[in-house]
């Protein structure tokens, strides 16, 4: 027997997890993301066998390796750390020993590491990078269509002209959309074009700087450093609501960069008018510049998204899952690489190829979730009739009159684009309508707000509260 043998602890581990998952109703879960195979052990690692680096990245990121730890530690009393190695199933366990995997090596998948594939272990050389931005959220890697083509063109002219084309900028929209990835693709242009002090921060970490400056004393130094920066990138700024303290610095320091021209950018989860329990001193400031809202991207930019983020992760579907995927998953772009990383993995650790049967089975659960597009249709016309101050019976009866009938075609229009509902299925559910009198209110709205600004509002607003209300 070796020296240090963990093997009881690991397979206990996954004992008592694989109950744990299946208690949760997540056994199939367990069974994709819990095979790797115990290779050894060393003084407090466990090394264990991964097919590949993606399987091991997706382990971190996904929390189950923490999970792991955390389970071993309770087993053995000893914080193990375990050490991934990259091998087929079935290779020798001396090719397994020859590709050792350092288990910080960042992300194949989503990441910028472009190593040929087979070599996705090797550590990338050193690179100049911004300690806080992530080195692949980059304009190289965000796709473009209708749904965002307009925040992108804004990201990518105040990275050419910093503090004087547009300051400051803000991007609204949902969760998944790429708030995070444009502002941070900002921040790595300007770090690659030389500007000095860039600050990238999630708004709840300016917070707690904020409260942890005031506890040390140290109110100044934080005054200094967000005042004196040469971008300020404020991820989330929604988390600050009913935090007047805190708002009210960054109002200083929102003044303070105004003035010396730096740029700013911000991100929010909706327009900055539906905030609540803000300083209305500091959402006058976030609105003087430019605000662009990020939309839920439409079937071919999903598609394109998809086969971007394989190539970069030296990964392949079939084009008909790739399909399947871009068509049952429209919610953002988060849940289309979550689906796309579940089916990889698959793919990867059951060593077939996926089928479009065996991709629909495997993504079931993405694909019925709520979060998948299944808002019911019977919310929308709640909502959309509470709004309108008429009665859900009016919203499917047959009434022409304007006041019913406007708000009848904004139901079909949200339908249509919160539920996977065809025109046909709609119809029947908005009181036996034909499929064409649905596509006739869906074109009305659709042509409607583009010139009119009040409706449109109305419209993406109760498209948010369904949203919200669903989850
Ligand atoms: P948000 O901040 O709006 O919640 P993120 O910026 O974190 O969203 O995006 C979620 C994930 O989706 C990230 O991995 C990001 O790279 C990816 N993503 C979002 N939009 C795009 C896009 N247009 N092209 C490529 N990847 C995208
Ligand atoms: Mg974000």
């Amino acid at each position: 027997m070796a020296e240090w043998d963990y093997r009881v602890f690991w397979e206990e581990a996954l004992k008592q997890l694989r109950e744990e998952f299946k208690e949760a109703g997540n056994e199939q879960e367990f069974v994709l993301w819990f095979g790797a195979d115990y290779l050894g052990s060393a003084e407090r690692e466990i090394a264990v066998g991964v097919p590949s680096a993606f399987y091991r990245d997706q382990l971190n990121s996904r929390g189950y390796t923490s999970r792991l730890k955390s389970k071993l530690a309770e087993l053995s009393g000893q914080n193990l750390r375990i050490r991934f190695e990259i091998r087929k199933k079935n290779a020798s366990p001396a090719a397994a020993n020859e590709t050792p995997v350092s288990s910080e090596s960042r992300a194949a998948l989503f990441g910028k590491s472009a190593h040929p594939a087979g070599h996705s272990g090797e550590a990338a050389p050193p690179k100049n990078r911004h300690p806080q931005l992530r080195e692949d959220y980059t304009f190289e890697t965000f796709v473009t269509g209708d749904n965002c083509s307009f925040a992108y063109n804004a990201a990518l002219a105040i990275s050419r002209n910093p503090g004087k084309a547009y300051n400051p900028v803000l991007f609204y929209g949902g969760v998944g959309l790429g708030k995070t990835h444009l502002t941070q693709a900002v921040g790595n242009a300007l770090f690659q074009a030389g500007v000095g002090k860039i600050i990238y921060v999630p708004a709840e970490n300016f917070a707690n700087d904020f409260i942890n400056s005031l506890q040390a004393k140290k109110a100044q130094e934080f005054k200094n450093k967000y005042r004196n920066a040469d971008a300020l990138l404020l991820d989330d700024v929604h988390f600050l609501q009913k935090k007047m303290a805190t708002q009210e610095e960054l109002f200083y320091a929102f003044n303070a960069l105004s003035q010396a021209f730096k740029q700013m950018v911000f991100t929010c989860d909706r327009p900055i008018s539906e905030l609540k329990g803000m300083n209305e001193r500091l959402t006058s400031r976030f609105s003087s510049g430019l605000s662009v809202d990020l939309l839920p991207p439409d079937y071919e930019t999903r598609k394109a998204i998809l086969q971007k983020k394989l190539e970069i992760a030296h990964k392949d579907i079939p084009p008909d899952v790739l399909d399947l995927i871009a068509q049952n998953v429209s919610t953002n772009v988060r849940d289309l690489e979550a689906a796309m990383a579940k089916i990889v993995a698959y793919a990867e650790l059951t060593e077939t190829a996926v089928t479009p049967e065996t991709a629909q089975q495997q993504l079931r659960d993405i694909f019925c979730s709520p979060k998948g597009g299944a808002v019911s249709v019977e919310a929308i016309q709640k909502a959309v009739a509470d709004h309108y101050n008429i009665s859900f019976s009016d919203i499917k009866g047959k009434s022409h009159r304007k006041k019913i009938a406007e708000p009848r075609h904004v139901a079909l229009y949200i339908a249509s684009k919160l539920t996977e509902y065809s025109t046909t299925e709609l119809g029947a559910e908005f009181g036996n309508r034909d499929h064409t009198t649905v596509m006739y209110s869906v074109a009305k709205i659709e042509k409607l707000i583009t010139v009119d600004s009040v409706l449109d509002a109305a419209v993406q607003a109760l498209m948010r509260e369904i949203k919200d209300r669903e989850k």
